[in-house]
Protein backbone atom coordinates (compact mmCIF):
# COMPACT_ATOMS: atom_id res chain seq x y z
CA UNK A 1 0.00 0.00 0.00
CA UNK A 2 1.27 3.53 -0.62
CA UNK A 3 1.92 5.73 2.03
CA UNK A 4 1.46 9.95 1.89
CA UNK A 5 4.00 12.52 2.72
CA UNK A 6 3.55 15.59 4.19
CA UNK A 7 4.45 18.42 1.44
CA UNK A 8 6.21 21.76 3.53
CA UNK A 9 6.27 24.81 1.59
CA UNK A 10 9.23 27.01 2.88
CA UNK A 11 9.26 29.48 -0.59
CA UNK A 12 7.89 32.32 1.94
CA UNK A 13 11.03 31.90 3.96
CA UNK A 14 13.86 30.22 2.58
CA UNK A 15 12.71 30.56 -0.78
CA UNK A 16 12.46 34.64 -0.12
CA UNK A 17 16.08 34.33 1.73
CA UNK A 18 17.78 35.00 -1.48
CA UNK A 19 19.27 37.96 -2.84
CA UNK A 20 17.00 39.97 -4.65
CA UNK A 21 13.93 38.10 -3.89
CA UNK A 22 11.86 40.32 -1.35
CA UNK A 23 7.98 40.09 -1.29
CA UNK A 24 6.10 43.01 0.15
CA UNK A 25 3.19 41.82 2.44
CA UNK A 26 0.61 41.46 -0.51
CA UNK A 27 2.79 39.67 -2.57
CA UNK A 28 3.48 37.33 -0.08
CA UNK A 29 -0.47 36.45 0.25
CA UNK A 30 -0.61 36.84 -3.22
CA UNK A 31 1.62 33.45 -3.33
CA UNK A 32 0.19 31.82 0.40
CA UNK A 33 -3.08 32.12 -1.47
CA UNK A 34 -1.63 29.95 -4.43
CA UNK A 35 0.31 27.77 -2.25
CA UNK A 36 -3.69 26.87 -0.49
CA UNK A 37 -4.98 25.73 -3.92
CA UNK A 38 -1.78 24.03 -4.52
CA UNK A 39 -2.40 22.22 -1.51
CA UNK A 40 0.71 21.94 0.39
CA UNK A 41 0.35 20.65 3.74
CA UNK A 42 2.64 23.36 5.36
CA UNK A 43 3.87 27.00 4.73
CA UNK A 44 6.29 28.45 6.53
CA UNK A 45 5.33 32.38 6.28
CA UNK A 46 8.52 33.72 7.60
CA UNK A 47 10.78 33.87 10.28
CA UNK A 48 8.91 36.24 12.74
CA UNK A 49 11.69 37.94 14.64
CA UNK A 50 14.07 38.97 11.42
CA UNK A 51 12.17 42.43 11.22
CA UNK A 52 9.07 43.71 12.11
CA UNK A 53 7.55 43.43 8.16
CA UNK A 54 8.40 39.97 8.19
CA UNK A 55 6.22 39.64 11.59
CA UNK A 56 3.28 41.55 10.11
CA UNK A 57 3.61 39.30 7.07
CA UNK A 58 3.43 35.73 9.10
CA UNK A 59 1.10 37.51 10.64
CA UNK A 60 -1.54 38.59 7.97
CA UNK A 61 -0.60 34.63 6.49
CA UNK A 62 -2.39 32.98 9.61
CA UNK A 63 -5.25 35.78 9.44
CA UNK A 64 -6.21 35.43 5.79
CA UNK A 65 -5.02 31.76 4.71
CA UNK A 66 -7.41 29.19 5.78
CA UNK A 67 -6.45 24.98 5.18
CA UNK A 68 -2.70 24.40 5.18
CA UNK A 69 -0.65 25.09 8.54
CA UNK A 70 0.89 28.07 8.94
CA UNK A 71 4.64 28.08 10.87
CA UNK A 72 7.06 30.63 11.37
CA UNK A 73 10.67 29.54 12.19
CA UNK A 74 12.55 30.65 15.29
CA UNK A 75 16.01 30.44 17.02
CA UNK A 76 15.88 28.43 20.06
CA UNK A 77 15.70 31.72 21.75
CA UNK A 78 12.74 32.46 24.21
CA UNK A 79 12.08 36.13 22.41
CA UNK A 80 12.27 34.45 19.10
CA UNK A 81 9.45 31.46 20.03
CA UNK A 82 7.65 34.29 21.67
CA UNK A 83 7.44 36.35 18.53
CA UNK A 84 6.50 33.23 16.43
CA UNK A 85 4.08 32.33 18.29
CA UNK A 86 2.09 35.56 18.26
CA UNK A 87 2.75 35.34 14.42
CA UNK A 88 1.07 32.53 14.17
CA UNK A 89 -2.04 32.68 16.70
CA UNK A 90 -4.73 34.02 14.70
CA UNK A 91 -3.87 30.93 12.16
CA UNK A 92 -6.64 27.55 12.18
CA UNK A 93 -3.51 25.18 12.32
CA UNK A 94 -0.16 26.55 13.79
CA UNK A 95 3.14 25.34 13.79
CA UNK A 96 6.88 26.76 16.29
CA UNK A 97 9.74 25.99 13.87
CA UNK A 98 12.25 25.87 16.57
CA UNK A 99 16.22 25.41 15.47
CA UNK A 100 20.03 25.59 16.71
CA UNK A 101 23.17 24.06 15.47
CA UNK A 102 24.34 20.53 16.40
CA UNK A 103 27.69 20.23 13.88
CA UNK A 104 30.95 20.69 16.19
CA UNK A 105 31.38 23.80 13.60
CA UNK A 106 28.51 25.53 14.39
CA UNK A 107 28.08 24.65 18.34
CA UNK A 108 31.99 25.91 18.94
CA UNK A 109 32.33 28.85 16.41
CA UNK A 110 28.48 30.32 15.90
CA UNK A 111 27.07 29.34 18.94
CA UNK A 112 30.42 29.02 21.57
CA UNK A 113 28.48 26.33 23.36
CA UNK A 114 28.82 22.92 24.81
CA UNK A 115 26.80 20.06 23.37
CA UNK A 116 24.94 19.55 26.92
CA UNK A 117 24.43 23.09 26.87
CA UNK A 118 22.59 22.64 23.57
CA UNK A 119 20.72 19.92 24.29
CA UNK A 120 19.26 21.76 27.52
CA UNK A 121 18.58 24.84 25.57
CA UNK A 122 16.64 23.04 22.31
CA UNK A 123 14.73 21.15 25.29
CA UNK A 124 13.84 24.35 27.20
CA UNK A 125 13.04 26.23 24.05
CA UNK A 126 11.12 23.15 23.07
CA UNK A 127 8.71 23.39 26.01
CA UNK A 128 8.12 26.76 25.73
CA UNK A 129 7.27 26.66 22.48
CA UNK A 130 5.14 23.81 23.33
CA UNK A 131 3.27 26.41 25.81
CA UNK A 132 1.86 27.98 22.68
CA UNK A 133 0.90 25.84 20.44
CA UNK A 134 0.77 21.97 20.24
CA UNK A 135 2.57 21.57 17.07
CA UNK A 136 6.07 21.99 17.15
CA UNK A 137 8.96 21.02 14.91
CA UNK A 138 12.86 20.58 15.56
CA UNK A 139 15.48 21.34 13.36
CA UNK A 140 19.29 20.03 14.28
CA UNK A 141 20.86 22.65 12.07
CA UNK A 142 23.43 21.56 10.23
CA UNK A 143 22.42 17.82 10.92
CA UNK A 144 24.38 17.05 7.71
CA UNK A 145 27.48 17.72 9.29
CA UNK A 146 26.90 16.92 13.04
CA UNK A 147 27.52 13.64 14.87
CA UNK A 148 25.56 11.13 14.53
CA UNK A 149 25.81 9.87 18.30
CA UNK A 150 24.27 13.41 19.20
CA UNK A 151 22.12 14.15 16.67
CA UNK A 152 20.20 10.56 17.83
CA UNK A 153 20.67 12.15 21.94
CA UNK A 154 19.06 15.56 20.62
CA UNK A 155 16.30 14.01 18.76
CA UNK A 156 15.64 11.81 21.37
CA UNK A 157 15.69 14.36 24.25
CA UNK A 158 13.29 17.12 22.05
CA UNK A 159 10.55 14.58 20.96
CA UNK A 160 10.51 13.67 25.24
CA UNK A 161 10.20 17.64 25.41
CA UNK A 162 7.21 17.49 23.05
CA UNK A 163 8.42 18.03 19.66
CA UNK A 164 5.94 16.71 16.60
CA UNK A 165 8.16 17.18 13.64
CA UNK A 166 12.14 16.72 13.44
CA UNK A 167 13.69 17.70 10.67
CA UNK A 168 17.19 16.76 9.17
CA UNK A 169 18.96 19.33 7.12
CA UNK A 170 21.73 19.42 5.10
CA UNK A 171 21.77 23.33 5.73
CA UNK A 172 25.41 23.82 3.30
CA UNK A 173 24.19 21.53 0.98
CA UNK A 174 26.80 18.73 1.48
CA UNK A 175 25.53 15.20 1.73
CA UNK A 176 25.04 12.77 -1.15
CA UNK A 177 21.96 10.37 -1.43
CA UNK A 178 23.55 7.83 -0.38
CA UNK A 179 24.95 9.30 2.66
CA UNK A 180 21.47 11.07 3.38
CA UNK A 181 19.15 8.14 2.97
CA UNK A 182 21.46 6.52 5.39
CA UNK A 183 21.08 9.21 8.00
CA UNK A 184 17.36 9.24 7.43
CA UNK A 185 17.51 5.09 7.92
CA UNK A 186 20.05 5.16 10.86
CA UNK A 187 18.10 8.11 12.81
CA UNK A 188 15.10 5.65 12.59
CA UNK A 189 17.01 3.00 14.25
CA UNK A 190 18.49 4.32 16.78
CA UNK A 191 15.60 6.70 18.27
CA UNK A 192 12.56 4.45 17.49
CA UNK A 193 10.22 7.26 19.14
CA UNK A 194 10.18 9.22 15.77
CA UNK A 195 8.01 6.35 13.95
CA UNK A 196 5.31 8.04 16.17
CA UNK A 197 5.69 11.92 15.03
CA UNK A 198 6.52 12.90 11.41
CA UNK A 199 10.27 12.95 10.39
CA UNK A 200 11.19 15.75 8.00
CA UNK A 201 13.96 16.58 5.60
CA UNK A 202 15.25 20.21 4.31
CA UNK A 203 18.20 19.90 1.55
CA UNK A 204 20.02 22.68 -0.30
CA UNK A 205 20.88 22.26 -3.45
CA UNK A 206 24.97 23.43 -3.54
CA UNK A 207 26.18 20.38 -5.26
CA UNK A 208 22.52 20.14 -7.44
CA UNK A 209 21.83 17.06 -5.17
CA UNK A 210 18.61 18.55 -3.52
CA UNK A 211 15.79 16.90 -4.78
CA UNK A 212 17.61 13.37 -4.83
CA UNK A 213 18.61 13.94 -1.33
CA UNK A 214 14.79 14.50 -0.53
CA UNK A 215 13.81 11.29 -2.35
CA UNK A 216 16.87 9.20 -0.64
CA UNK A 217 15.16 10.14 2.39
CA UNK A 218 11.46 9.58 1.52
CA UNK A 219 12.68 6.30 0.19
CA UNK A 220 14.43 5.94 3.76
CA UNK A 221 11.08 6.75 5.65
CA UNK A 222 11.06 10.43 5.91
CA UNK A 223 7.22 11.38 6.16
CA UNK A 224 7.95 15.07 5.00
CA UNK A 225 9.62 17.22 2.83
CA UNK A 226 10.53 21.10 2.95
CA UNK A 227 11.05 22.49 -0.59
CA UNK A 228 9.89 25.88 -2.57
CA UNK A 229 8.44 26.62 -6.16
CA UNK A 230 11.18 26.75 -9.00
CA UNK A 231 13.53 25.77 -6.12
CA UNK A 232 14.71 29.66 -4.97
CA UNK A 233 16.18 30.03 -1.73
CA UNK A 234 19.61 31.15 -0.34
CA UNK A 235 22.36 30.37 -2.90
CA UNK A 236 21.66 27.47 -5.17
CA UNK A 237 18.95 27.14 -3.26
CA UNK A 238 16.38 24.75 -2.04
CA UNK A 239 14.75 21.61 -3.48
CA UNK A 240 12.46 22.28 -5.94
CA UNK A 241 8.87 21.20 -4.68
CA UNK A 242 7.56 20.55 -8.65
CA UNK A 243 10.42 18.19 -9.07
CA UNK A 244 9.88 15.95 -5.89
CA UNK A 245 6.04 16.07 -6.53
CA UNK A 246 6.22 15.15 -9.95
CA UNK A 247 8.82 12.48 -9.47
CA UNK A 248 6.94 10.52 -6.68
CA UNK A 249 3.91 10.92 -9.49
CA UNK A 250 5.34 9.75 -12.57
CA UNK A 251 7.03 6.92 -10.74
CA UNK A 252 4.84 5.71 -8.73
CA UNK A 253 4.80 2.42 -8.92
CA UNK A 254 8.65 3.24 -8.12
CA UNK A 255 8.35 4.87 -4.92
CA UNK A 256 4.76 3.87 -3.97
CA UNK A 257 4.37 7.46 -2.33
CA UNK A 258 1.81 10.01 -2.49
CA UNK A 259 1.46 13.68 -1.67
CA UNK A 260 -1.49 15.73 -1.36
CA UNK A 261 -0.67 18.58 -4.02
CA UNK A 262 -2.62 19.28 -6.87
CA UNK A 263 -0.18 18.94 -9.68
CA UNK A 264 -2.35 20.79 -12.28
CA UNK A 265 -1.55 23.81 -9.67
CA UNK A 266 2.26 23.66 -10.71
CA UNK A 267 2.70 25.60 -13.59
CA UNK A 268 0.56 28.50 -12.38
CA UNK A 269 2.59 28.25 -8.93
CA UNK A 270 6.05 28.67 -10.65
CA UNK A 271 4.14 31.45 -12.87
CA UNK A 272 3.09 33.50 -10.02
CA UNK A 273 6.19 33.13 -8.02
CA UNK A 274 8.60 33.99 -10.55
CA UNK A 275 6.55 37.12 -11.36
CA UNK A 276 6.61 38.84 -7.87
CA UNK A 277 10.21 37.90 -7.37
CA UNK A 278 11.61 38.87 -10.71
CA UNK A 279 13.64 35.62 -10.39
CA UNK A 280 13.64 34.05 -13.97
CA UNK A 281 13.20 30.08 -14.31
CA UNK A 282 15.59 29.25 -16.80
CA UNK A 283 14.16 28.18 -19.82
CA UNK A 284 15.32 23.71 -19.85
CA UNK A 285 14.59 24.02 -15.93
CA UNK A 286 12.55 20.43 -15.49
CA UNK A 287 8.73 20.34 -15.07
CA UNK A 288 8.37 24.29 -14.90
CA UNK A 289 10.99 25.46 -17.59
CA UNK A 290 9.36 26.59 -20.77
CA UNK A 291 11.37 23.69 -23.12
CA UNK A 292 10.25 21.64 -20.65
CA UNK A 293 7.39 20.35 -23.02
CA UNK A 294 8.73 21.56 -26.40
CA UNK A 295 9.60 18.66 -28.83
CA UNK A 296 12.16 20.30 -30.85
CA UNK A 297 13.72 17.23 -32.71
CA UNK A 298 11.72 16.36 -36.29
CA UNK A 299 11.64 12.81 -34.71
CA UNK A 300 9.92 13.48 -32.06
CA UNK A 301 7.39 15.71 -33.35
CA UNK A 302 6.10 12.78 -35.08
CA UNK A 303 6.48 10.15 -32.22
CA UNK A 304 4.51 12.36 -29.84
CA UNK A 305 1.67 12.97 -32.49
CA UNK A 306 1.31 9.60 -33.33
CA UNK A 307 1.37 8.95 -29.73
CA UNK A 308 2.62 11.15 -27.09
CA UNK A 309 3.58 8.52 -24.75
CA UNK A 310 6.72 7.86 -27.15
CA UNK A 311 8.65 10.95 -25.63
CA UNK A 312 6.35 12.04 -23.21
CA UNK A 313 6.58 11.04 -19.53
CA UNK A 314 3.89 12.84 -17.99
CA UNK A 315 1.74 15.24 -19.88
CA UNK A 316 1.83 19.43 -19.53
CA UNK A 317 -2.05 19.05 -18.45
CA UNK A 318 -0.85 17.32 -15.73
CA UNK A 319 0.92 20.50 -14.39
CA UNK A 320 -1.98 22.59 -15.63
CA UNK A 321 -0.14 23.50 -18.67
CA UNK A 322 -2.64 24.44 -21.39
CA UNK A 323 -2.34 25.51 -24.68
CA UNK A 324 -1.95 28.94 -24.26
CA UNK A 325 -4.84 30.51 -26.87
CA UNK A 326 -4.96 34.02 -26.98
CA UNK A 327 -7.95 34.59 -24.99
CA UNK A 328 -8.77 38.45 -24.22
CA UNK A 329 -8.80 41.59 -26.48
CA UNK A 330 -10.00 45.13 -26.53
CA UNK A 331 -13.64 44.12 -26.45
CA UNK A 332 -13.93 41.33 -23.57
CA UNK A 333 -15.25 42.90 -20.66
CA UNK A 334 -14.49 43.23 -16.62
CA UNK A 335 -16.16 39.41 -15.92
CA UNK A 336 -13.67 37.76 -18.51
CA UNK A 337 -10.86 39.89 -17.20
CA UNK A 338 -11.38 39.21 -14.01
CA UNK A 339 -12.16 35.33 -14.70
CA UNK A 340 -9.30 34.92 -16.78
CA UNK A 341 -6.74 36.76 -13.96
CA UNK A 342 -8.26 34.11 -11.06
CA UNK A 343 -7.43 31.47 -13.94
CA UNK A 344 -3.70 32.39 -13.45
CA UNK A 345 -3.76 32.94 -10.16
CA UNK A 346 -4.08 35.92 -9.14
CA UNK A 347 -6.89 37.38 -7.10
CA UNK A 348 -6.53 41.32 -6.64
CA UNK A 349 -8.66 43.14 -4.41
CA UNK A 350 -11.14 45.19 -5.40
CA UNK A 351 -9.14 48.81 -5.93
CA UNK A 352 -6.14 46.89 -7.75
CA UNK A 353 -8.41 44.62 -9.89
CA UNK A 354 -9.83 48.17 -11.29
CA UNK A 355 -6.50 49.17 -11.66
CA UNK A 356 -5.70 46.38 -13.46
CA UNK A 357 -8.95 46.51 -16.07
CA UNK A 358 -7.81 49.89 -16.67
CA UNK A 359 -4.64 49.10 -17.97
CA UNK A 360 -5.58 46.03 -19.59
CA UNK A 361 -8.08 48.58 -21.54
CA UNK A 362 -5.18 50.40 -22.54
CA UNK A 363 -2.74 47.57 -23.49
CA UNK A 364 -5.79 46.48 -25.66
CA UNK A 365 -5.61 49.55 -27.29
CA UNK A 366 -2.09 49.01 -28.51
CA UNK A 367 -1.95 45.61 -28.83
CA UNK A 368 -4.47 43.47 -30.67
CA UNK A 369 -4.57 40.17 -28.94
CA UNK A 370 -3.65 39.93 -25.34
CA UNK A 371 -2.01 36.66 -23.92
CA UNK A 372 -1.79 34.86 -20.69
CA UNK A 373 1.80 36.49 -19.89
CA UNK A 374 0.59 39.75 -21.17
CA UNK A 375 -2.03 39.74 -17.79
CA UNK A 376 -0.08 38.08 -15.61
CA UNK A 377 2.41 41.14 -16.08
CA UNK A 378 -0.12 43.35 -15.94
CA UNK A 379 -1.54 41.78 -12.75
CA UNK A 380 1.85 41.25 -11.06
CA UNK A 381 3.09 44.94 -11.82
CA UNK A 382 -0.65 46.08 -10.14
CA UNK A 383 -0.03 43.73 -6.84
CA UNK A 384 3.09 45.64 -6.14
CA UNK A 385 1.96 49.30 -6.09
CA UNK A 386 1.36 50.29 -2.56
CA UNK A 387 0.47 54.00 -1.23
CA UNK A 388 3.63 54.64 -0.94
CA UNK A 389 4.60 54.18 -4.12
CA UNK A 390 6.16 56.51 -6.97
CA UNK A 391 3.96 56.01 -9.66
CA UNK A 392 4.54 56.98 -13.54
CA UNK A 393 2.72 59.94 -14.77
CA UNK A 394 4.17 60.86 -18.28
CA UNK A 395 7.04 60.76 -19.97
CA UNK A 396 8.31 62.19 -22.75
CA UNK A 397 11.25 60.78 -24.87
CA UNK A 398 13.60 62.21 -27.37
CA UNK A 399 16.40 60.02 -29.38
CA UNK A 400 17.46 59.36 -32.88
CA UNK A 401 21.01 59.94 -34.72
CA UNK A 402 20.64 63.69 -34.62
CA UNK A 403 19.61 64.43 -31.33
CA UNK A 404 21.23 63.80 -27.66
CA UNK A 405 18.86 61.47 -26.03
CA UNK A 406 16.73 63.55 -23.35
CA UNK A 407 13.93 62.25 -21.07
CA UNK A 408 11.03 64.40 -19.29
CA UNK A 409 9.05 62.93 -16.87
CA UNK A 410 6.91 63.15 -14.29
CA UNK A 411 6.11 61.16 -11.13
CA UNK A 412 3.24 60.93 -8.38
CA UNK A 413 4.45 60.34 -4.78
CA UNK A 414 2.13 60.80 -2.00
CA UNK A 415 -0.45 62.23 -4.21
CA UNK A 416 2.10 65.18 -5.41
CA UNK A 417 3.77 65.69 -8.79
CA UNK A 418 7.41 66.27 -9.38
CA UNK A 419 8.77 66.90 -12.10
CA UNK A 420 12.57 66.42 -13.86
CA UNK A 421 13.92 66.52 -17.30
CA UNK A 422 17.45 64.87 -18.42
CA UNK A 423 19.42 64.01 -21.05
CA UNK A 424 21.67 60.56 -21.31
CA UNK A 425 23.49 58.02 -23.23
CA UNK A 426 20.92 56.38 -24.45
CA UNK A 427 16.71 57.41 -23.81
CA UNK A 428 16.79 54.40 -20.99
CA UNK A 429 19.83 56.18 -19.25
CA UNK A 430 17.99 59.37 -19.52
CA UNK A 431 14.76 58.54 -18.33
CA UNK A 432 16.50 57.33 -15.11
CA UNK A 433 18.45 59.84 -14.63
CA UNK A 434 15.38 62.06 -14.43
CA UNK A 435 13.81 59.64 -12.14
CA UNK A 436 17.15 59.82 -9.56
CA UNK A 437 16.88 63.56 -9.72
CA UNK A 438 12.77 63.14 -8.23
CA UNK A 439 13.57 60.14 -5.82
CA UNK A 440 16.81 61.90 -4.57
CA UNK A 441 18.43 58.21 -4.56
CA UNK A 442 20.89 57.07 -6.84
CA UNK A 443 21.12 52.93 -6.47
CA UNK A 444 23.30 51.41 -8.70
CA UNK A 445 21.91 49.56 -11.45
CA UNK A 446 23.38 45.86 -11.28
CA UNK A 447 21.03 44.07 -14.21
CA UNK A 448 18.96 44.88 -16.90
CA UNK A 449 17.55 42.67 -18.88
CA UNK A 450 14.66 42.64 -21.61
CA UNK A 451 12.27 40.84 -23.32
CA UNK A 452 9.19 40.05 -25.80
CA UNK A 453 7.08 38.26 -23.40
CA UNK A 454 5.08 37.35 -26.95
CA UNK A 455 5.67 37.27 -30.36
CA UNK A 456 5.11 40.04 -32.89
CA UNK A 457 6.70 43.58 -33.09
CA UNK A 458 3.43 44.87 -30.95
CA UNK A 459 4.71 42.37 -27.84
CA UNK A 460 4.76 43.59 -24.53
CA UNK A 461 8.36 43.89 -23.48
CA UNK A 462 9.26 43.09 -19.97
CA UNK A 463 11.94 44.55 -18.14
CA UNK A 464 13.61 43.22 -15.10
CA UNK A 465 15.96 45.37 -13.43
CA UNK A 466 18.46 44.46 -10.21
CA UNK A 467 19.50 47.80 -8.42
CA UNK A 468 21.78 47.90 -5.59
CA UNK A 469 21.85 50.07 -1.93
CA UNK A 470 23.90 48.91 1.08
CA UNK A 471 24.45 45.82 -0.04
CA UNK A 472 21.31 44.44 -0.84
CA UNK A 473 19.59 44.01 -4.16
CA UNK A 474 16.42 45.19 -5.23
CA UNK A 475 14.34 43.49 -8.13
CA UNK A 476 11.94 45.35 -10.35
CA UNK A 477 9.26 44.46 -13.19
CA UNK A 478 7.50 46.41 -16.12
CA UNK A 479 5.83 45.79 -18.89
CA UNK A 480 4.51 47.63 -21.55
CA UNK A 481 4.68 47.74 -25.68
CA UNK A 482 6.97 50.78 -25.26
CA UNK A 483 10.32 49.59 -24.29
CA UNK A 484 11.41 52.81 -22.63
CA UNK A 485 7.76 52.92 -20.65
CA UNK A 486 8.65 49.43 -19.42
CA UNK A 487 11.84 50.48 -18.42
CA UNK A 488 10.90 53.24 -16.64
CA UNK A 489 8.32 51.09 -15.07
CA UNK A 490 10.89 48.56 -13.84
CA UNK A 491 13.08 50.74 -12.23
CA UNK A 492 10.53 52.26 -10.43
CA UNK A 493 9.22 49.06 -8.91
CA UNK A 494 12.27 48.02 -7.97
CA UNK A 495 12.86 51.65 -5.81
CA UNK A 496 9.21 51.36 -4.52
CA UNK A 497 10.41 47.86 -3.56
CA UNK A 498 13.58 49.67 -2.06
CA UNK A 499 12.31 52.55 -0.08
CA UNK A 500 9.59 50.53 1.45
CA UNK A 501 11.57 47.37 2.68
CA UNK A 502 14.17 49.42 4.48
CA UNK A 503 12.50 49.67 7.33
ZN1 LIG B 1 17.35 26.27 4.32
Amino acid sequence: MSRKIKIFDTTLRDGEQCPGASLNIEEKLEIARQLTRLNVDIIEAGFAIASPGDFESVKQVAEKIKGPVICSLARCLKEDIKRAAEAVKPAQRRRIHTFIGTSPIHMEKKLRMKPDQVVQQAVEMVKYAKSFCPDIEFSPEDAGRSEKEFLYRIIKAVIDAGATTINIPDTVGYTTPWEFGLLIEDIISNVPEIKEIDLSVHCHNDLGLAVINSLAAVRAGATQVECTINGIGERAGNASLEEIVMALKTRKPFFNIETNIKTEEIHKSSRLVSNLTGLLVQPNKAIVGANAFAHEAGIHQAGVIRARETYEIMTPESIGLKESKLVLGKHSGRNAFIKKLKGLGYTLEKEKLEKAFASFKKIADLKKDITDRDLEAIAAEEIYITEESYKLDKIEIKSGTTVKPSAKLSLIFNGKKKEAKESGSGPVDAAYKAVQKIVGQKPKLVDYTIQAITGGTDALGEVTVRIKKDDRIYTGHGAHTDIIIASVKAYLAAINRMVSLKS
